[in-house]
């Protein structure tokens, strides 16, 4: 198939591709979204923190995105972009279906991915029951015994087991394959958490939920909270060669500019605390330079053909 010419193409249309896509597409810019339809809180009936957009659907909020996008003529392509490339004017997009796209410029908006730790009957309800963000889902479990199981990303658990004492004062915190450390016990136990060690054998449905230890302990939680490894969809960044910082996670200056030109990033692929809000701003902030980049661009080569 020939190449298609964009001014810019959006990989990703969660919260932070669509607003991208949204900006540039209000700039007259020809603007086109790939994405793969895989929003990381998917899982979830309602999302929150959203300004005037509380107890929305996530697909709902998607579908509003891409109406909106689609009424200042910016287009989205369903399926999974695969690979980015330098080309002679810019950039070639590959799509999974073989199809490419040619762009000045690329705003990568991929978000990330969620590694939960291999317990049974975790994964069957995160999003429902088993839950990450308090802050997205804490206010739903208020006042309502919680649990809070450790995995793999060790600081955000230990902080999770905290935080979330802030909604309920019936908190316990499952160690399971993290070693606590005297001083971490003693104030996580002094702010009222109560600590069970011992390895979690699964989560079950019995009694709503429950936590089975593999000693053969049962306790009876609402909800549980768990402390995801988060990996960021950045597989075409890194391929460009985009700068990685020591935290493995690729880099941005404020504007979500990455160290190759014209290549910018938003939202949950690059930083992983974003909320949806966060990370629409973020691609509203990025849609802003990358804008101002095809500006300059636009400017150089009125002057060039004037002198030529
Ligand atoms: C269970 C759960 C509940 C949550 N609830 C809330 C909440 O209530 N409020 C809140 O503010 N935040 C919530 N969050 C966080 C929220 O999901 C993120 O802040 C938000 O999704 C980040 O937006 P994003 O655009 O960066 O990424 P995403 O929303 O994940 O969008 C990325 C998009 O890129 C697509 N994609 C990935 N790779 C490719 C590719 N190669 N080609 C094409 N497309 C691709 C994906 O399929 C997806 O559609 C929740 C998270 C989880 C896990």
């Amino acid at each position: 198939m020939d190449a298609t010419r964009y001014d810019a193409v959006v990989l990703g249309g969660g919260a932070a591709g669509l607003s991208a896509a949204t900006l540039l597409a209000r700039s007259r810019r020809r603007v086109v979204v790939v994405d793969a339809g895989e929003p990381r809180n998917a899982p979830s009936a309602h999302l929150h923190n959203f300004l005037s957009r509380d107890g929305m659907a996530p697909a709902e909020l998607l579908a509003a995105g891409r109406r909106e996008l689609a009424g200042y003529g910016g287009e989205v392509v369903e399926g999974l972009a695969v690979a980015v490339k330098h080309a002679e004017r810019g950039f070639a997009v590959r799509l999974a279906s073989g199809a490419d796209l040619s762009t000045r410029g690329v705003l990568v908006a991929t978000g990330l991915r969620d590694e939960l730790a291999e317990i049974p009957g975790l994964r069957d309800r995160w999003g429902d029951t088993v839950l990450h963000c308090p802050y997205c889902h804490g206010h739903e479990v208020r006042d309502q015994p919680i649990g809070v199981v450790g995995g793999d990303n060790r600081p955000f658990t230990l902080h999770q087991a905290a935080l979330v004492r802030l909604w309920s004062d019936d908190v316990t915190f499952f160690p399971n394959r993290i070693a606590l450390e005297a001083g971490e016990r003693e104030r996580l136990t002094a702010w009222g958490v109560r600590v069970i060690d011992g390895d979690v054998a699964r989560l079950s449905a019995r009694d709503g939920l429950t936590v089975e230890l593999a000693d053969g302990r049962e306790v009876g939680r609402k909800a549980v909270f768990v402390g995801p490894r988060f990996v960021p969809n950045d597989r075409m960044l890194t391929e460009l060669g985009c700068e990685v910082g020591d935290d493995g996670w690729v880099t941005t200056d404020a504007s979500g500019r990455t160290s190759v030109a014209g290549v910018w990033a938003a939202g949950n692929v690059v930083d992983s605390p974003a909320q949806l809000v966060s990370a629409a701003g973020a691609g509203s902030t990025a849609a802003i330079a990358l804008n101002h980049h095809l500006l300059a661009q636009d400017v150089e080569r009125a002057g060039a053909l004037t002198r030529a």
